[in-house]
């Protein structure tokens, strides 16, 4: 791997929506030799196979181990593929006062400021007819066409003193232009024939989508001396790389001696609306993954032969790390933070707990996690909720309640979260992909 900051940078600019975070982590995962698995086949893994699943804006990727999930465990790190942004409406055209402007609306706790101003493109997913079945493709219109403008300070006079108001439906509309002959679909269209080298002869139809703004401005290093990190989407983007590349990582170094665990990393969509879904942590994706998995191990020369209850003897043996982005201590914000638990950028991973289960963390997978980073020489820092703030959450107290892994939550630092463009730091990115690398690496099983 090249420079572990560049390349995070460019993994997130690969990926403006969930389902390009997918495919990109689908393209490093092929190099690598990990192989699709579909949820509609019958699967059978053997030792040292490397598979991945798809299921809509999620993607779960795994490598046997030498012994059997039920003898061995899964070492598991989630994480989320989605982040706040506007997303297009059904019908989405809107003429208005001389403008074309398309129909939004927020996704997930959106810092709604923050989109204002910004040059914006659109992308995401198309659902298209191929022969006698349904096909997605992928669409990134990839320039600036839209806006959010914000309002002059004329015509807002007490704008800095009573604060910024702005209502989702009636002022967050992003124009897209002047012409009235503007129109979503032909957008869309023009996009899809691009994509087919321009040798469509007829339009695509289009029969139903899902499309999301992002900012164009390529994420950056910045700071006078380099140390910070300004990017749209590092919730949690920054969590799926450092996973992906502790994977891909684990399994070079492991050629001599092979883990007798089942490594994975499992990255979920719609972690920001609740988790509910489908492809969701909420939903069956891990649990299906791992129950096949665990169930379909072949020990070579023992063809056939189901392990019995695989599944469950798998997850008593197993760990999940939950990484998730931070809230570091904000320098004109200090008091917004508990004292003694206010992670500074620069210093390494936090380990997240709440006693109300909004994180999944307790003593004993907290204990796991600050082994680990002994392992490899990091002091972990800690976060906990002022008690009279409420607590964010994650996919980790959703994804242990679904399997019943022991779970820990833990993240990098960073500031603006949820912003349309977030900011943490450059000495963090490769601390975490060591501690990860290192629970993969590690057989450190949970106490009994
Ligand atoms: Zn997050």
């Amino acid at each position: 791997m090249q420079d572990p900051v560049a390349d995070l940078l460019s993994f997130i600019d690969r990926s403006p929506t969930p389902y390009h975070a997918v495919a990109t982590a689908v393209a490093l995962l092929e190099d690598a030799g990990f192989m699709r698995l579909e949820e509609s086949d019958v699967w059978s893994v053997a030792p040292g196979d490397r598979r991945y699943v798809v299921r809509g804006g999620s993607l779960a990727a795994f490598e046997v181990g030498t012994a059997p999930p039920a003898e061995a465990g899964f070492r598991i790190v989630g994480a989320h593929t989605d982040s706040p942004n506007l997303r297009v409406k059904p019908a989405a055209d809107v003429r208005a006062h001389g403008y074309s402007q398309l129909a939004v609306e927020p996704y997930g706790g959106v810092l709604l400021h923050t989109w204002l101003d910004r040059d914006l493109s659109l992308a995401g997913r198309v659902v298209v007819r191929d022969g006698a079945g349904l096909k997605t493709e992928l669409v990134d219109l990839e320039r600036p066409v839209l806006r959010v403008p914000s309002l002059a300070i004329h015509l807002n006079r007490e704008l800095n003193q009573e604060g910024l108001k702005l209502n989702a439906q009636q002022h967050m509309a992003p124009v897209v232009g002047l012409s009235e002959k503007i129109s979503l679909a032909r957008l869309v269209g023009d996009a899809l024939s691009g994509k087919r080298a321009r040798k469509a002869t007829k339009p695509v139809e289009v029969l139903a989508y899902d499309l999301m703004t992002y900012d164009t401005q390529p994420a950056a290093r910045a700071g006078a001396e380099g140390e910070l990190v300004l990017a749209p989407r590092l919730d949690n983007l920054a969590s799926c790389h450092a996973a992906l590349r502790a994977l891909l990582a684990s399994r070079r170094s492991a050629a001599v001696g092979r883990a007798a665990s089942t490594r994975a990393i499992v990255f979920y969509d719609h972690e920001e609306v609740g988790s509910r879904s489908q492809a969701g942590a909420a939903g069956s994706f891990l649990a299906d993954v791992l129950t096949r998995a665990a169930g379909a191990f072949a020990a070579p020369g023992a063809k056939g032969r189901t392990p019995e209850q695989a599944f469950e003897r798998a997850a008593a043996r197993s760990w999940l790390v939950s990484a998730d982005m931070a809230h570091a201590v904000h320098p004109n914000y200090a008091d917004r933070h508990e004292p003694g638990h206010r992670p500074v950028l620069g210093r390494g991973p936090v380990l997240k707990r709440n006693v109300n289960q909004s994180y999944a963390t307790d003593a004993e997978s907290a204990g796991l996690f600050a082994a680990l980073c002994g392992e490899v020489g990091i002091t972990p820092q800690h976060f906990v909720a002022r008690s009279d703030l409420g607590c964010g959450s994650t996919i980790g107290p959703i994804s242990a309640a679904r399997v019943g892994i022991r779970t820990v939550d833990v993240g990098n630092p960073m500031l603006s979260m949820h912003s349309c463009r977030e900011m943490a730091a450059a000495a963090d990115v490769a601390p975490m992909i060591d501690v990860l690398r290192a629970f993969f690496a590690s057989e450190l099983r949970p106490p009994t």
